[in-house]
Order: structure tokens, then C-alpha cells, then sequence
């Protein structure tokens, strides 16, 4: 082993140089095991014209089996990925930041809540406290290898800390009210409605997780896309609503505002996610129109109108009564509302005709500024130090 003092040999840093060709050519979408910089065509040993010539032109990006240089986020092309990358960084937060104290204090108190409201905290947690990790899991994993556009990778990164923080913000609401951690991590395999959302999504990440699995024939782009539409649409679109809505009911009527409050930022950077992954599907549709066929769109359709009974039947389970407000039957009508935007967001005609928004107070909860803290369990800046004006 090299110790801090010793000097690093030639022949190590020829090994680093090695491995950083394999690796720019596993990652750019060239075949392994060509070296892209090989000696003999190496960039420096060409005239400067030619090294010139070489040099990333944004009109050659692709967002899937691009040969662009990865490691080369500029010039940029996809000046969207970027933006969307700019706008989420701003919204930092960390669940910690949040004041749980009113939280814990009504939930020992045993008339603080309902049994009905209890459940539906508990069911909550159950489904979102393994949902971000598979959603992190689906980016690291799968999806972020197979995109060649660095500015939509830089979104990726950033996407896949947020869903940590969510992760932590759902662990961080389970320790502090002091709930059965065993239970509540446990129920995406004991809780039948839980369990139907994940195995419904799973395929999907195992799919393009597949260390074998590559994108560039009909086929795999077609299971590429077909995987970030379950994920931006499906998951992040849908799955998350049911349960956003019954915690932001709760903190609208005083009760869980901590809680509340943590959600409504999650609302808000899972809005951004939903909207990053529209955009990165039409894009990909528009460089690669010969995918969106009849067939594709009807089998795309018709996992639309699965997530929305499985989302559907989870609505019923932690709702067996009216509660809030609310009930089971006005989440079919919300879910079919949202399932049309999603469906028309990527080309797809609308699935259901005639819904209206049954919670209209939602679309406010997701566009709220950040200067506006509904809940006012916050007392700091929201937006983060390094995006704030000095002037
Ligand atoms: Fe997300």
C-alpha cells in the first residue's frame, strides 16, 4: 500500500490514464474495450485541425446513444436539463430545519388524532419510506448510465440526493414521532396496497438496472423509455398523490404541521422531477420518433390505467371511511384528473374524459413560492444560502 510519503510511480499513473479511456468509452455509449484515446490516434499527436474537429458540438448530443464526450458539460444543448438543475438547487432543504415539536406532542396525546388519521400517517410513511430509495436506486442504478447528454446527467445527480433527503425526511418523521421502525420499513412487503404499487414498478427498474441490458436497438430504447415514463408519470407523477394529498389535508387542518410541512417541499422537488423526466421523454421522442409506435402507445396506455386502479385500491385501504374532508371515491376522480395531464404532458391522448380536480388546493401547494411557509413550522430562509442575492 502507497503511504502519503512515497512517491507515486510512472507506471500508476499510466494505469489512471488506462483506466479513465475504458472508462470514457463505457460511459459515452462507444463498445467496450475500444479505447477511445488510444495512443496511436491519440488527440495530441494529431495535427490541431484535426483535435479541433474532435472537440464536443452541442448539435452532436443525443440524449441516449450519444458519442459525445460525457465528461464535457459544455457547450450545452439541452439548456433545459440545465435550467431545471439551477432551479432545484435553490430549493435546498434538509428535513432537520423542520420543527417537529407540535407533531410529537399531538401524537402522544391520545385524542390528539383519530384512528382514521393514524392510519393514514402510518400507511403514508409505510409507502414513502422505501419508495425514494427505489426511486434513487432507479437513477444511480439504471436510468443515469444510459442517458449521453451531461446536462440532463447533471439533473440526474441532483435528483438522486434529493430523493436521499426524502428518504431521510420520511426516517426523520418515523423517528421523532417514535413509530415501530420495523413496521413502518416493513410495510412495502407486508401491506398489500404498498406491495402491489412496488411490484408493479420493479420490472421496470430491473430492466434497465441490468448490468447487461444496452441501449441502441428498436427494442431497448423502447424499454428505456418505457421505463423513465413509468417513473416520471407513473411513479413520481401518480403514486406520490394519493399520499401528498392525505398529509397536506392533515396540515391544512392544524394537526401534523411539521410533517406537512416536510411533504410540501417533497411536493415540490417531486414536481420538478415529474416535469425534468416529461421533458427528457419528449426529447428523447423527438430524436428518436420511429419508438412512439401504435403499439408502444397502447401499451403505455394501458399501464397508465393499472397505476391508476393500484394507486386507486391504496386510496380505499387508507381510507376505509371518509376522513378530512375527503374519501376514497374523490381520489378516482383526482387520480383520472392526473393521469389525463401526465397522458397529454407526453403525447398521449387523454384517458379519461370530462375529470375535474376534485382538490384544487393542491395545484396551490405545488406552485407555492418559497417565500410563502403554508405551515410556518419554518423559521429560516427556504431558498439555500448560495442562491440567495447579496444586494
Ligand atoms: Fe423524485
Amino acid at each position: 500500500m502507497l503511504t502519503w510519503d512515497e512517491e507515486v510511480k510512472p507506471s500508476l499513473s499510466k494505469d489512471m490514464q488506462q483506466g479513465l479511456q475504458q472508462h470514457h468509452a463505457s460511459t459515452s455509449g462507444l463498445p467496450a474495450g475500444r479505447p477511445v484515446d488510444a495512443p496511436t490516434s491519440s488527440i495530441a499527436q494529431q495535427p490541431a485541425a484535426t483535435a479541433a474537429a474532435q472537440r464536443v458540438k452541442a448539435s452532436d448530443k443525443r440524449i441516449i446513444n450519444g458519442q459525445t464526450d460525457v465528461n464535457q458539460l459544455v457547450p450545452f444543448k439541452y439548456k433545459w436539463a440545465w435550467e431545471k438543475y439551477l432551479a432545484t438547487c435553490a430549493n435546498h432543504w434538509m428535513p432537520q430545519e423542520v420543527n417537529m415539536t407540535r407533531d410529537i406532542a399531538l401524537w402522544k396525546d391520545p385524542n390528539g388524532l383519530t384512528e382514521d388519521e393514524r392510519r393514514i400517517v402510518k400507511r403514508n410513511l409505510g409507502f414513502f419510506v422505501t419508495a425514494d430509495s427505489l426511486a434513487a436506486n432507479n437513477i444511480v442504478l439504471g436510468t443515469y448510465r444510459h442517458i449521453t447528454a451531461p446536462e440532463c446527467r447533471q439533473f440526474l445527480l441532483r435528483q438522486a440526493f434529493e430523493e436521499a433527503i426524502h428518504t431521510h425526511a420520511y426516517q426523520y418523521i418515523v423517528e421523532s414521532l417514535g413509530l415501530d421502525e420495523s413496521e413502518i420499513f416493513n410495510a412495502y412487503n407486508e401491506v398489500p396496497s404498498i406491495r402491489e404499487k412496488d411490484q408493479f414498478l420493479i420490472p421496470f427498474i430491473d430492466a434497465i438496472s441490468d448490468p447487461l441490458f444496452k441501449t441502441g436497438t428498436h427494442e431497448t430504447d423502447q424499454t428505456l423509455l418505457k421505463s423513465l415514463i413509468v417513473f416520471a408519470c407513473l411513479m413520481e407523477g401518480l403514486f406520490f398523490y394519493v399520499g401528498f394529498t392525505q398529509i397536506l389535508a392533515l396540515g391544512r387542518q392544524n394537526k401534523m404541521t411539521g410533517a406537512a410541512e416536510q411533504y410540501q417541499y417533497i411536493l415540490r422537488d417531486e414536481s420538478m422531477h415529474c416535469n425534468f423526466g416529461i421533458d427528457l421523454i419528449n426529447q428523447l421522442k423527438l430524436e428518436n420518433p420511429g419508438l412512439w409506435t401504435p403499439e408502444f402507445k397502447a401499451e403505455i396506455r394501458a399501464l397508465f390505467m393499472k397505476a391508476v386502479e393500484l394507486e386507486y385500491k391504496y386510496a380505499e385501504d387508507t381510507m376505509p371511511r371518509g376522513v378530512l374532508g375527503m374519501n376514497a371515491s374523490m381520489f378516482k376522480g383526482y387520480l383520472r384528473y392526473i393521469a389525463n395531464r401526465r397522458a397529454q404532458q407526453i403525447g398521449l391522448e387523454t384517458l379519461f374524459p370530462n375529470e375535474e380536480n376534485p382538490f384544487p388546493w393542491m395545484s396551490e401547494m405545488i406552485d407555492l413560492k418559497k417565500e410563502r411557509n403554508f405551515f410556518e413550522t419554518r423559521v429560516i430562509e427556504y431558498q439555500s444560502g448560495g442562491a440567495l442575492s447579496w444586494d
